[in-house]
């Protein structure tokens, strides 16, 4: 029989052409573990249908009614790929394309290669508490360059830098999260820049801790190629009391949160302080958003692009509430 397949599978295509008329399916994914590497168990074949449903292994190939050239659509990880999870540090560029990433970009089919890097980085990277968690409170995970400094302009001291209202935000917010902040930098400059804009030993808030960019993970996006970014599985795998629902991580590109989109809200970068310094409210307005969400059960209820839709909405359903009610309100 001469019946030509041609297998797709991470941007590449594989030509079988040894198909023969008694072949399996399985007899299929062997050859395609050949050619690939991908063990059969770990192959998914999209597309091959038998009766409208997924092809099994004992399925004949040539009763498939394959079209001549047809092109198989393939998922899978070697094994290699998943248990290769790089110990050294990845480079970090000095500079990062903010690239706005869509959440549906990522390979799917290397998921489980980054689950595996996520493993390895709640095993292997160590997390020193700067003070201790605390019982019931939900999570708050804050970039710091664009996000709460303005890390690019000159200026004569941090405080020119700092994003306004940044010390009000954090006391804020600690009523209800422990804080956590996570930049894609080495931790002597996280110590050094928090130092610097006040935020350590500040008598109003405490940090629970700081993550540096030894915590992230590489990603391939097929449109902008490999991106390092923030998994919050490496704080949710350590600090089991955390997880989607009682997390929210605020980062000005978005590709940062791209392996846990649904917590990740993107704030606006915080750039040329000098101009913007006095009219800056967003961390203003972020931290009503951060009260008002603070009562839910569940943040995967949520979609944090919407956060200032929600954040009126919240203040007209308080306000009716209100009038709403016969007694005098306790407290306003
Ligand atoms: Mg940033």
């Amino acid at each position: 029989m001469e019946n030509k397949i041609t297998v797709k599978w991470s941007g590449e295509e594989y030509p079988i052409t040894d198909i023969e008329e008694n072949d399996t399916v399985l007899s299929l994914k062997n050859k395609i573990h050949k050619l690939t590497g991908v063990r059969p168990e770990r192959q998914k074949l999209l597309n091959l249908k038998f009766k409208g449903k997924a092809a099994q292994d004992n399925d004949i190939i040539s009763q498939l009614g394959l079209k001549q050239g047809f092109k198989l659509m393939m998922m899978g990880s070697r094994e290699e790929d998943i248990a290769e999870v790089s110990q050294a540090p990845e480079n970090m560029p000095e500079v990062i394309n903010d690239l706005d990433i869509e959440e549906e970009e990522v390979e799917i089919e290397k998921a489980e290669i980054y689950l595996a890097k996520i493993q390895k980085r709640i095993e292997t990277y160590k997390i020193e508490e700067l003070s201790p968690l605390r019982e019931g409170k939900k999570l708050l995970v804050l970039d710091i360059d664009y996000t709460l400094f303005d890390h690019r302009s000159v200026a004569e001291s941090g405080i020119e830098l700092m994003r306004p209202y940044l010390h009000e935000f954090l006391t804020s917010a600690y009523k209800n999260y422990d804080i956590v902040i996570w930049s894609a930098t080495s931790m002597k400059w996280i110590n050094e820049k928090m130092r610097l804009l006040g935020v350590t030993n500040n008598p109003n808030y405490k940090i629970a801790f700081h993550v540096d960019s030894l915590a992230m993970i590489s990603v391939h996006t097929p449109k902008y190629g490999v991106v390092d970014v923030k998994p919050l599985g490496v704080i949710w795998g350590k600090y089991k009391q955390f997880s989607a629902k009682n997390t929210i991580m605020f980062d000005d590109i978005r590709r940062n949160f791209i392996m846990n989109p649904q917590s990740g809200l993107r704030i606006k970068a915080f750039k040329q302080a000098h101009l913007n310094r006095n009219t800056d409210r967003e961390l203003l307005k972020l931290s009503k958003y951060l009260e008002a969400i603070a009562e839910l059960d569940d943040f995967q209820v949520l979609n944090h692009r919407k956060w200032e839709e929600y954040r009126s909405m919240h203040k007209k359903c308080k306000k009716s509430k209100r009038t709403e009610r016969t007694d005098p309100p306790s407290q306003t």
